[in-house]
């Protein structure tokens, strides 16, 4: 078992910043990120950045590499390939892929991962998670694509492919959109976007590298079934908490902190994405949370 003052869990924004903050007020952090790379969501936005001042930087992938030769990143102890596995609040023992640590603070920065969608688990047609409509709309070049969702995503996602796609399927579940009217206004101008309204899919099948999406529908004139080249869930983000199963969370596993980021479990602290639901997601955000929560951090470290 290790102990260590500060154990940030995540190496998006929020937890870079963290650490960087740990430097700048003389504690301790281990820095743990499953994957192999850091920046999280930073590596997913292929679009251009002009909300987080004073710079405007073309993508994610810009302002990373910024972030990266920081002297304070290049210096902290920094554990790539180590996934957060379960937390025992009463011992303080908190179990990774690789080893049990015993921190003083955890500090959550884990973020989000996009939801799913059961009917199409073992689909393969489904397209990946953080697939960029803006970066990557090539894929779909002259195919057919179900997109699924109400929400500003999907309908950007679909005004994007517009461009691309021989055909787009809006699938949605309620009866109307919950996206921004700039984006639904800008979607009415693609005539080959098809919407189905309260519509779901019921299941999917494949073959030759087509997927046949079965569905269910209130309205009589939508097809009981529909064929696509590829399909793109764009269904919201869910916070990744379940590690910490026992504290209390809002929509989709967001986790309840009090104004200095702090959970119920007081030693623990969240962060970023995983503490601020969609609506809230921000780079800014994510960085003054970070700030918050380290220096009330080392405001209880140094009490006697
Ligand atoms: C396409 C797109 C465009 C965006 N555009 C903007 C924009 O223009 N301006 C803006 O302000 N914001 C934008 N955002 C939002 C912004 O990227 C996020 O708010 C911010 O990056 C959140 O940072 P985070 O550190 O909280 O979470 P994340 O970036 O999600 O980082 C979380 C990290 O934790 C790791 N992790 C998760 N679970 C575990 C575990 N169990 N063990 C170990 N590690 C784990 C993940 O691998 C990840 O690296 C955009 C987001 C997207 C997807």
């Amino acid at each position: 078992m290790e102990h260590v003052q500060v154990l940030i869990v995540g190496g998006g924004m929020s937890g870079m910043s963290a650490a960087i903050w740990c430097q700048r007020l003389g504690l301790t952090c281990v820095l743990v990120e499953q994957s192999q790379h850091l920046g999280g969501q930073l590596t997913q936005i292929h679009n251009e950045i002009w909300d987080y001042p004073p710079n405007i930087y073309p993508n994610g992938a810009a302002l990373l590499q910024e972030l990266s030769v920081h002297p304070a990143l290049r210096s902290i102890d920094m554990r790539l390939g180590q996934k957060l596995l379960s937390i025992d609040t009463l011992t303080r023992q908190v179990t990774t892929t690789k080893t049990v640590y015993q921190p003083n603070f955890l500090v959550m920065a884990t973020g989000v991962r996009p939801n799913r969608i059961a009917a199409l688990q073992s689909c393969k047609q489904v397209l990946d998670p953080w697939f960029s409509s803006t970066a990557q709309g090539e894929t779909v070049r002259n195919q057919v694509v179900a997109i699924i969702g109400g929400g500003d995503r999907a309908v950007e996602s679909a005004y994007n492919l517009a461009a691309y796609a021989r055909t787009i399927y809006l699938l949605v579940r309620r009866n109307s959109f919950r996206a921004r009217s700039q984006w639904v206004k800008r979607l009415a101008t693609c005539p080959n976007v098809h919407v189905l309204f309260e519509t779901e899919i019921d299941s999917c099948s494949e073959q030759d590298g087509k997927a046949t999406l079965h569905l269910r529908s209130k309205h009589p004139d939508t097809p009981a079934a529909i064929s696509a080249d590829w399909i793109l869930p764009r269904i919201g983000v869910r916070g990744n908490s379940e590690a910490l199963s026992e504290l209390a969370t809002y929509g989709d596993g967001y986790l309840v902190t009090d104004p200095f980021q702090a959970t119920a479990n007081g030693w623990i602290y969240a962060i970023g994405d995983v503490t601020n639901g969609a609506a809230y997601a921000s780079l800014s955000l994510a960085a003054g949370q970070a700030m918050k929560a380290i220096k009330h951090i080392s405001l209880q470290t140094k009490e006697p």
